[in-house]
């Protein structure tokens, strides 16, 4: 058990009141193992930066990477993970809502061979009523277009065995949705309950645009099942638009045509009201494949007291022979 080197990679955004005491909880639930930490500075604006600078230097287990801006919370992931040494990598929030307690559970998880351990809120988390209930709808909806079980109330609390974080690396995708890709990846995966803690200080950064944003990520970053799902919509309001158009001719014909306002203006506004969302799908996917043929890095690392990033050889030759 001693023998391995356990990585916990930490989002922070500003959370200079969190961090410390997580360190500190960390310290004593993994005496036992041989840990690092990895704080990922995601561009706070308060003393987060300085908290972590000062927990490095009090402990050597303590590593940090400060992005040069705010990237979010799936790419302060990702950096953490870019960066992570250990033969299992956990992540988490800094916010103590995933408790370190959890860990040794899961490391045990992964020792019976599992290389995937998804935490999963054992109760409905802290969240708002309106939060619980639409994050249930989307996993299942997301389950449902993705065509792969998306592990439903799961956070980004989750240990994956160094394997897995290899493929992760590999990764070039720009609208990296974390939660959407693990099953995708498939090998054993398991998951493992824990209760979810209340944020201890400062306030969730999931605003509800923030969340929305990351919900149409998760559907677009899955497949382009949308955009059959667009398709058939599309055909079928077609076929229907055409029927109602034959009846209109005859309609005219037998002399039947009254008043029609109220129809010709619903039906107008329910083909507009489609044909804006078909549209709006397929310049989201546009969108991404612009994005992705930038290539930009997904994050920009601006200080780190990491000697080396875990360079990715695969993804340097993939790019180097695209050009
Ligand atoms: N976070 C981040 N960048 C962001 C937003 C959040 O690194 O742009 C971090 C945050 O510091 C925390 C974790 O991601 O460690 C989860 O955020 P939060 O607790 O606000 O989300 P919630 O638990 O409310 O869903
Ligand atoms: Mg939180």
């Amino acid at each position: 058990m001693n023998n391995i080197l356990l990585s916990i990679t930490v989002p922070c955004y500003n959370e200079e009141k969190n961090i410390a005491i997580l360190v500190a909880e960390l310290g004593l639930v993994l005496e036992e193992y041989d840990y690092e930490i990895i704080l990922v500075n995601d561009g706070s604006t308060d003393q987060t930066q300085q908290v972590i600078e000062f927990l490095a230097i009090e402990s050597d287990k303590v590593k940090f990477i400060s992005l040069s801006r705010n990237f979010g919370h799936q790419k302060a992931i990702k950096a953490g993970i870019d960066h992570a040494k250990g033969d299992c990598i956990v992540t988490m929030d800094a916010d103590l809502q995933h408790p370190p307690q959890t860990i040794p559970e899961m490391i045990a998880l992964w020792e019976l061979g599992n290389k995937v351990v998804t935490a999963v809120r054992s109760v409905q988390g802290q969240g708002s009523f309106f939060k619980k209930y639409t994050s249930k709808l989307f996993y299942l909806f997301l389950s449902k277009i993705s065509n792969q079980d998306v592990v439903g109330n799961s956070s980004d609390f989750r240990l994956f065995d160094k394997k897995i974080v290899d493929i992760l690396r590999k990764m070039p995708e720009q609208d990296l949705y974390i939660r959407g890709l693990v099953p995708w990846i498939g090998f054993k995966q398991t998951t493992i309950k824990f209760n979810e803690g209340r944020r201890v200080y400062g306030k969730t950064k999931y605003t509800l645009k923030k969340m929305l944003l990351l919900a149409s990520n998760g559907i677009t970053s899955s497949g382009i099942k949308p955009l059959r799902f667009a398709l058939s919509a599309g055909i079928l309001f077609a076929m229907l638009a055409f029927g109602y158009g034959i009846y209109a001719v005859i309609a005219t014909f037998l002399g039947l045509t009254v008043s029609g306002w109220s129809s010709i203006i619903a039906s107008i506004m329910f083909l507009s009201g489609i044909q804006l969302m078909v549209l709006g799908v397929m310049g989201e996917y546009l969108g991404k494949m612009y994005m992705a043929n930038k290539q930009r890095p997904n994050y920009i690392v601006s200080n780190t007291n990491i000697s080396k990033k875990i360079e990715n050889d695969n993804q340097q030759e993939r790019r180097a022979a695209m050009f």
